[in-house]
């Protein structure tokens, strides 16, 4: 383990950014308190579509039982259970951050409430270890015989991330002790061993959050359990569809009767998969475990299959909002360069699981270049997931609404023009809320010698390398003067390095050490800036970050001919607000000039608007009741203002589009 590269501790991180700080500290006082409300059922789900389609053989109730579940399976409450199979993580991600709250000084009010919600858990749980509402309450004896679709090896993945979390938060190991019981039980099911089930996980999740649990506890049985799903998973015959094929009588989902094994990535051994495919989530959460396991294990062949994966998501099979996803139907990964913008599905949760996936490519390899698509995912669908105040959220997020045709019960139900209150299938919202509450483990790392700087995000870091304290405060007001400063302050002169990452958006980077001009070498991405002495030293980057039209290569025919505006990692939108509607008939020139202008009032962090000239095409036919003719064609100069794609749909309602057909 010596000098191996780790994220810092969230614990010794504060977000003073304008932008990020602003739903950090949302975070504990109300987002938390809102998704509270949400899961005990005073909150309406809004999106009844997905409600019908999951939950339609369950209940019409129309708001959480999320935490009446644990009461009655817990014995303390009358009734069935109610709501998806797989909620009860939504309890769990809740814990996973408020946990973070905590650690970073901020979630103390919430301490007594997650205190009895984990006394509640441990209620619920059973005298074997079982943990799991859905089963205990409404189908007990069918314990593991569905894994495909049952997710219990998922919630017990997110009860095990949720335990780690509270106890490195809190020291407090309760919860700790109902994972590990539950985990143990796990691995006398499931394993190598004559006897033992060959199963695994239906929705991967659990994978990763073995290796939390073995790196918090040091018992090889996790990391070796970790392993063996991985291990298992792919080989022939496909246990998931041998399930699925002799359980009839036991089904949950029926879009799920025609299974197959790429949904799940069970169509070869995750070691010789080259290409992301299937629902983008557990593809996400998978890929994040082989890379924890090629680093906990010095794997090279599980490393080398992650790096061609991950070059086949961010390079042919990623928006350029770091979505992914690109079919509205179940939730997956296509074909190369099939990037829709309006039906998509781009879902929350998959961009933050690309961002874990990124961080422990960055882990394994030191490679500055997977912050990237780390970036790139939380600065815009990972944002725009969530609303200015809190308390809406974006399951899906498309590049391109146009909000009439955003009808249920077709082929566009899914996509929702508005953020949403609540949803039957709840995933998002907490998970956005665990991972902006733990954001800093995105922003800096370390190893014996070194403090990297991943995101530019202004912030405080107190650390200590090898022996030295060591402070650091960045301040990131690239987007409107270019600028990064970071203030180092070591207690001694023992000599360290601090490692900044170079992102293609800063153009022509000029580094400077207390005024003066310095040329740090690069490696592997990362500037390397080297601090020999105690004492303040001050370190400033300046760059300029100018507003760039982007296009896609050019076998993406959803963008062919189109442009997308960008400025620094954030990708803006227009939006029927600010441009009218119809936003399609509008056209930019690659070469128009942006200006910058006055950011969204009442909007979090300070990010420009972007103005710009360009024209509206008007095709006229003979009569305005006629649905095709002869038409006169003919444009209009028009005044175009874009805004950040992080913060659309905080306003009027309305058409928005990322890419913009090019004059050419
Ligand atoms: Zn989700």
């Amino acid at each position: 383990m010596a000098n191996k590269l780790r994220v810092s501790n969230i614990r010794h991180i504060e977000i003073t950014d304008q932008l990020f700080g602003r739903y950090v500290s949302k975070i504990a006082e109300t987002i938390l308190p809102y998704q509270w409300d949400a899961l005990n059922g005073r909150v309406d789900i809004s999106d009844s579509h997905q409600w019908e389609a999951l939950n339609g053989r369950i209940t019409e109730e129309r708001v959480s039982s999320c935490i009446d579940n644990f009461r009655i399976a817990a014995g303390e409450k009358q009734g069935s259970h109610s709501g998806a199979v797989f909620q009860d993580t939504d309890a769990y991600k809740w814990l996973e951050a408020a946990a973070y709250c905590i650690e970073i000084g901020k979630g103390e009010a919430l301490r007594t409430l997650a205190d009895d919600l984990i006394g509640l858990i441990e209620r619920a749980q059973q005298p074997d270890g079982y943990l799991n509402t859905y089963f205990t309450i409404a189908n007990p004896e069918k314990r593991w015989k569905n894994l495909a679709e049952g997710h219990e090896l998922y919630c017990a993945g997110h009860l095990i991330e949720a335990a780690v979390a509270y106890y490195n938060a809190t020291g407090a190991d309760r919860l700790l002790e109902v994972a590990k019981r539950f985990a143990n039980l796990i691995g006398n099911v499931f394993g190598p061993e004559e006897g033992k089930c060959k199963g695994y996980p239906g929705h991967q999740e659990l994978e990763l959050a073995l290796v939390k649990l073995y790196r918090v506890t040091r018992e090889n049985r996790y990391l070796d359990l970790a392993r063996h799903f991985l291990t298992e998973r792919g080989k022939v015959p496909n246990y998931l569809i041998h399930e699925l094929e002799t359980s009839k009588d036991f089904r949950l989902f029926p879009e799920f009767s025609n299974y197959d094994a790429e949904y799940a990535q069970t169509h070869l051994l995750p070691v010789e998969q080259k290409t992301a495919e299937g629902h983008a989530v557990r593809a996400m959460y998978m890929y994040a475990a082989m890379a924890d396991l090629a680093r906990e294990c010095d794997d090279e062949k599980m490393k080398q299959a992650c790096k061609t994966i991950w070059e086949n998501v961010t390079t042919r099979r990623m928006y350029i909002t770091g979505g992914i996803g690109s079919s509205g139907l179940l939730e997956r990964f296509t074909v190369d360069y099939d990037l829709p913008n309006d039906r998509m599905y781009c879902e929350s949760c998959a961009s933050i699981g690309l961002m874990m996936f990124g961080q422990r490519m960055n882990l394994l390899t030191r490679d500055a270049s997977y912050y990237d698509a780390v970036e790139r995912a939380l600065c815009n669908t990972v944002l725009a997931g969530i609303s200015a105040q809190g308390d809406r959220y974006f399951y899906v997020n498309p590049l391109e609404v146009w909000p009439d045709n955003c009808k249920a019960s077709t082929s566009m139900s899914h996509v929702k023009p508005v953020r949403q209150e609540w949803f039957s299938c709840a995933c998002c919202p907490p998970n956005i809320a665990r991972t902006l509450a733990s954001i800093g483990q995105y922003i800096y790392g370390e190893d014996d010698k070194s403090i990297y700087i991943n995101q530019f995000i202004s912030s405080k870091l107190r650390t200590n390398i090898a022996g030295t304290d060591v402070n650091i405060q960045m301040d990131a007001s690239y987007m409107s003067d270019g600028c990064v400063r970071l203030m180092v302050e070591s207690a001694s002169s023992h000599s360290f390095t601090v490692r900044v990452r170079i992102p293609a958006y800063f153009k022509t980077p000029v580094f400077r050490l207390d005024e003066k001009e310095i040329s740090p070498v690069v490696e592997n991405g990362y500037a390397v800036l080297a601090v020999s002495r105690g004492g303040v030293q001050t370190f400033t980057l300046r760059a300029n970050v100018e507003p760039t039209f982007f296009a896609a290569n050019e076998q993406v025919r959803a963008d062919l001919g189109k442009l997308a505006l960008m400025m620094g990692p954030y990708v803006y939108c227009l939006e029927e607000a600010d441009n009218g509607k119809n936003l399609t008939a509008l056209h930019v020139s690659y070469d128009s000039r942006i200006e910058p202008d006055q950011p969204l009032p009442d909007l979090p962090g300070s990010l420009p608007t972007l103005c710009y000239s360009g024209k509206r095409l008007s095709q006229q036919l003979p009569n305005d009741q006629l649905l095709y003719g002869t038409a006169q064609f003919s444009f209009s100069q028009v005044k175009l203002t874009a805004v950040p794609y992080c913060l659309w749909c905080n306003r009027i309602p309305g058409e928005m589009t990322v890419w913009q057909k090019a004059l050419l």
